[in-house]
């Protein structure tokens, strides 16, 4: 190869697909083409497409690492886009609660750690929110879903299936609420649209006009809602 990029590329020859596919990744690039695909095609590709991924991987090197949680008092954690300073306070029933600029958990000292108390609190928050806006939002797109379920990706946000079945991940609720509305309107217009067409980003224009903001938080924030 004669083309000798600065970064970590991944070439994946597929037989599935006819289509090709750039990913740029933390520390560099995957390229998914088809089978029989020359070298010198991929890369006339990567030169073609060489400013978009210099700007693509820069903004990855200046997105807020993932730092692992402690969950110690005073930690902060996100929720709904604010930031809350985690309290604990040990007592002999449980509890969680929002107050002020805290977020409280009353718990036993040898009991339930304070990451599972707190997880369970953000799930059942996120099933009672995320159900009220799909409801709100189906009713404005003219659209109806058949389930909500919550789910624990890692590296999404939501999905429908054929069935028109929803799903979200809880971490989720830890986004501001205009990228909650959003991914809930990406989700509903699956139930139109099956795939990530033209005619579906269309529908999430229209929409969710704003949508691109949305996109760009997640992929900047994305590993401030990871514990
Ligand atoms: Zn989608």
């Amino acid at each position: 190869m004669k083309f000798k990029p600065e970064y970590n590329l991944d070439v994946k020859r597929t037989k599935r697909k006819k289509t090709i596919a750039l990913e740029v990744r933390d520390n560099g690039v995957k390229i998914t083409v088809p089978y029989n695909l020359s070298v010198e095609e991929i890369e006339k590709i990567l030169e073609k497409k060489n400013n978009w991924i210099n700007n693509k991987l820069l903004f990855q090197k200046r997105k807020p690492k993932y730092k692992a949680k402690l969950f110690l008092d005073g930690e902060k954690f996100l929720f709904l886009g604010v930031e809350y300073k985690l309290k604990i306070v040990y007592s002999k029933t449980y509890n969680v609660y929002r107050e002020n600029s805290f977020i409280c958990i009353q718990r036993k000292k040898n009991g339930v750690s304070s990451k599972k108390i707190l997880e369970n609190y953000y799930r059942q928050e996120a099933k009672v929110i995320f159900k009220n806006k799909v409801k709100h939002f189906e009713k404005i797109l003219n659209l109806k879903s058949s389930n909500i379920k919550l789910r624990a990706y890692m590296r999404r946000w939501g999905s429908c299936n054929t069935q028109g079945e929803l799903a979200f991940n809880w971490r989720l609720i830890m986004a501001p609420e205009k990228v909650i509305n959003y991914v809930i309107v990406h989700e509903l217009c699956h139930i139109v649209h099956y795939n990530h067409s033209k005619k579906f980003w269309n529908l999430v224009r229209y929409h969710y006009p704003s949508y691109k903001d949305q996109v760009n938080w997640l992929n900047k924030y994305s590993n401030c809602l990871l514990w």
